[in-house]
């Protein structure tokens, strides 16, 4: 367990010399817990499955650490704002792989805010040690950005709801073993009423997770199918029919992802080495001198979105986020994400012109050569920024309606 008092509750004192003491203990304790063959993954950007990010979560667990943005009282850490931060500044610094954020990002703090006793004592601990797997099942075929059209239906049958319709797009489903996802129990006039929310075992009888193949050769979004797929009542999450205020506190934390400002600081480093490294092989050329000052947009660009993102973690500690931020911050780290990578992907197709696309990434984590190489693998992967979790055109409308109520 951590030695340091780090906690909210037992440490009354937090001046420049705590915060650089916890800094140096999240150091000390990353550089040398975190196994060197993932270290070695994420250094070279490459994707990481179930197996490699559980064994790093039970290493986080088992020090106390599972669960850093949440309160003592679930598990969590109790960690304050910049706490949380340099837990996630120091591990994108070291190349420690990211948390799972289905888990702790997403569904645990909806069954926090919405569960029963018994579900928070049945779900809550298996996030945190990361024996238990969760993936989302929002979106269907004609359900994405106007997700309250969702079809996907369950009729109430005893004790269980009978589930049949078509998720699409979800991600992990291929290795998860538990899908939250909404369903249309009843046909209201207004049809964001009558969704609810359940908590589907993807082992239950009926489902079939089909692979969705992507450009960037990542096996990493499913069709999920369901089939009389019977589940218990007692996996509903909140009331019947006002599933919608759940997956509405979900979106908005999922727009605010912690973790996505530090790793995209540390993809800018890899960025500018490469830059760096090629002005000492070749000069300072007209083509990159116009890449130095790309990146140094980009850095001044990561800035902003690190102010933007401690003022919104304060907000959402104190209950007073407001959406239009959240998406604001979505909208500009995703569009920030592709610049890097788009960068790297430049600077790379200068010297291998057409027979640049890449070859997938070595399973075993062997390639450590060149980071720069898997970042232009990493731009066909971030295109998909601008759509997952909501588009920019979406975001953009969530801003205009929340500060202008258009
Ligand atoms: C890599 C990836 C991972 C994903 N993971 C998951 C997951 O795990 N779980 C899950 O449930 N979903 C997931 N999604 C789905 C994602 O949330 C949807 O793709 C997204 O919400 C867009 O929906 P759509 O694809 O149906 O596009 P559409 O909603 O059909 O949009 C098509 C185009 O129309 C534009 N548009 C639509 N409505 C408006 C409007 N009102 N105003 C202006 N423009 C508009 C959109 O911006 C877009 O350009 C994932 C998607 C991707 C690409």
């Amino acid at each position: 367990m951590s030695t340091l008092d780090t906690t909210l509750d037992d440490a009354p004192v937090r001046d420049a010399a705590f915060y650089e003491r916890f800094r140096q203990e999240l150091h000390d304790f990353m550089s040398t817990h975190c196994p060197a063959d993932l270290r070695v993954k994420v250094r070279s950007n490459q994707k990481l499955g179930r197996e490699e990010m559980s064994r790093w979560q039970q290493i986080l667990s088992a020090h106390g650490w599972g669960a850093p943005s949440w309160p003592k009282a679930h598990g969590g850490t109790g960690w304050d704002l910049q706490q949380r931060y340099l837990f996630e500044e120091v591990s994108a610094q070291l190349d420690c792989p990211p948390l799972y954020h289905h888990g702790l990002g997403h569904i645990g703090p909806v069954i926090m805010h919405f569960g029963t006793e018994e579900q928070k004592a049945r779900y809550l601990p298996r996030i945190v040690d990361g024996s238990e797997w969760w993936c989302q099942g929002y979106s269907e075929p004609g359900a994405g950005s106007d997700l309250a059209s969702l079809k996907t239906a369950a009729v109430r049958d005893g004790d269980d709801y009978v589930l049949n319709g078509q998720k699409i797009w979800t991600s992990h489903a291929q290795e998860a073993d538990v899908m939250y996802t909404l369903v249309r129990t009843s046909q209201e006039a207004r049809k964001q009423s009558g969704i609810t929310l359940l908590v589907v075992p993807l082992n239950t009888p009926g489902i079939q997770v089909r692979p969705i193949h992507t450009i960037d050769q990542w096996h990493h979004v499913n069709e999920v199918f369901l089939n009389d797929v019977r589940v218990p009542v007692a996996n509903r999450l909140g009331v019947e029919g006002e599933g919608w205020k759940c997956a509405k506190f979900l979106l908005d934390r999922e727009r605010l992802s912690p973790a996505t400002v530090p790793r995209l600081a540390r993809q800018l480093d890899q960025v500018a080495e490469m830059i760096q490294a090629r002005i000492r092989e070749q000069g300072l050329s007209p083509s990159l001198q116009a890449a130095l000052q790309r990146l140094y947009q980009a850095e001044a660009s990561a800035m902003g979105a690190r102010e933007m993102l401690l003022s919104a973690i304060q907000e959402e500690m104190n209950g007073t986020l407001a959406a239009s931020k959240s998406s604001a911050l979505k909208l500009h780290c995703s569009e920030l994400s592709q610049e890097i990578s788009s960068l790297a992907y430049d600077l790379t197709a200068q010297e291998y012109g057409p027979r640049l696309l890449p070859q997938p990434p070595a399973e075993d984590g062997s390639d450590d050569r060149d980071a720069g190489r898997q970042l232009v693998h990493t731009y066909l992967f971030y295109r998909s920024r601008t759509i997952a979790g909501g588009t920019s055109e979406v975001q953009k409308n969530v801003i205009a309606r929340d500060l202008f109520g258009a």
